[in-house]
């Protein structure tokens, strides 16, 4: 296959007719992919992962070609709009292989656009090169300003290296969203904080509700701090306003009158916001969560191996988008103290 330069000839062989539009039995067009290319990270934050991770044998993992083609095939069906996160993206050895070779369809139009979400570690080095392959958003994940917190909610993360990777990437002329998720008796004093950095930095901050993916080592009861009182919090200090503003994800923005900045809200705890879906997620096993709180999937490893062409992957999309549900149901379980599901979002890729 040519990655990087165009569409091979491979790739038109493969393509065979024009594949149906993806639309899930309540109307919902699928649109979105977001892609984990990777299960390892350089981080363990405390909400994402235990300490002692066991991680995929390497075998299981798709190789950037068969990543490559799995996109393309979603592109092929009408998604517009590929995510790459993980894991942490950036430590998935030749990433910037797979975005150059992923930007030929910005490039021919059929993606409008290609993006990643990462912890910013490696920003420093791939900031440049993420923009000159089309790159033109990214998400970063923050959750403190302060290193010595920084380093207790990751295990063993440096500040100081995400801060360069932040300034590398606006230097290149990326977009910034800042990601925060907000942590009880951890980051809650510092949501104000970090919300009058980020919008001093030209920076938009979404706030998001910890969910109670994988098992942890802790409680997640000990983690949850419902957005409903950040808001309420907030709003002593500050004027916010509801805005109509959609990034095709499930944030609901306000306008911070004092900083001029957005701020978004992702509370999958309190607020269901199934209703618009319009995105599935990809392991970097090949399988296929129509939704990230429930455990139904489908294997797009086996149809992708088993043949040249892409006529039983599509087939295996088409299929499994018929069994999409129509939404989650996130319980922080009081009595068993369980999460709700047992893959971490480090699987998924959040
Ligand atoms: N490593 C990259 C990063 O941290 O941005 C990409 C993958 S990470 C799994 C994607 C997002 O999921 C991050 O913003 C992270 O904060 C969030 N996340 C991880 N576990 C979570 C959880 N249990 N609840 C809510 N958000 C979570
Ligand atoms: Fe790694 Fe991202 Fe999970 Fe943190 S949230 S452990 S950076 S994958």
């Amino acid at each position: 296959m040519a990655l990087a330069n165009g569409t091979s000839t491979i790739e038109l062989d493969r393509a065979g007719p024009a594949p149906r539009a993806l639309v899930d039995p309540f109307l919902r067009t699928i649109s979105y992919v977001r892609v984990s290319v990777t299960d390892r990270c350089d981080f363990r934050c405390v909400y994402c992962m235990s300490e002692h991770m066991s991680f995929l044998p390497k075998a299981d993992v798709l190789s950037l070609e068969e990543l490559d083609r799995l996109c393309s095939a979603f592109v092929a069906k009408g998604v517009t709009k590929l995510r790459l996160t993980g894991g942490e993206p950036l430590v998935r050895r030749g990433i910037m292989t797979l975005v150059a070779s992923l930007s030929r369809h910005l490039k021919t139009g059929a993606l409008e656009e290609l993006t990643l979400t990462t912890n910013g570690s490696q920003l420093d080095k791939y900031a440049a090169e993420l923009k000159g392959h089309g790159v033109e958003r990214i998400n970063v994940s923050l959750d403190t300003l302060d290193p010595d917190k920084f380093r207790a909610i990751t295990r063993w993360g440096d500040l100081g290296k995400v801060m360069t990777g932040i300034d590398a990437a606006q230097a290149a002329g990326l977009k910034i969203k800042i990601n925060a998720v907000a942590l009880k008796g951890v980051n809650e004093d510092e949501i104000a904080r970090l919300m009058e950095w980020a919008h001093g930095r030209g920076m938009d901050l979404t706030v998001i509700e910890v969910m109670p993916l994988g098992d942890i080592e802790e409680s997640r009861l000990d983690q949850y701090l419902p957005l409903s009182l950040v808001r309420s919090r907030l709003a002593e200090r500050f004027t916010l306003d509801d805005i109509d503003y959609q990034t095709g994800g499930p944030a609901r923005y306000v306008r911070v009158k004092e900083t001029g900045g957005r701020l978004g809200f992702i509370t999958p705890m309190t607020h269901n916001f199934c209703e618009s879906c319009n995105r599935v997620r990809i392991t970097c096993t090949g399988t296929l969560y129509m939704c990230l709180g429930q455990n139904d999937a489908a294997d797009l490893r086996s149809p992708l191996r088993a043949s040249e062409s892409d006529g039983l992957i599509h087939a295996a999309i088409d299929e499994a988008i018929s069994r999409k549900p129509k939404g989650h149901d996130f319980v922080i379980d009081r009595r068993r103290q369980q999460p709700a599901l047992s893959r971490h979002m480090s699987v998924t890729g959040g």
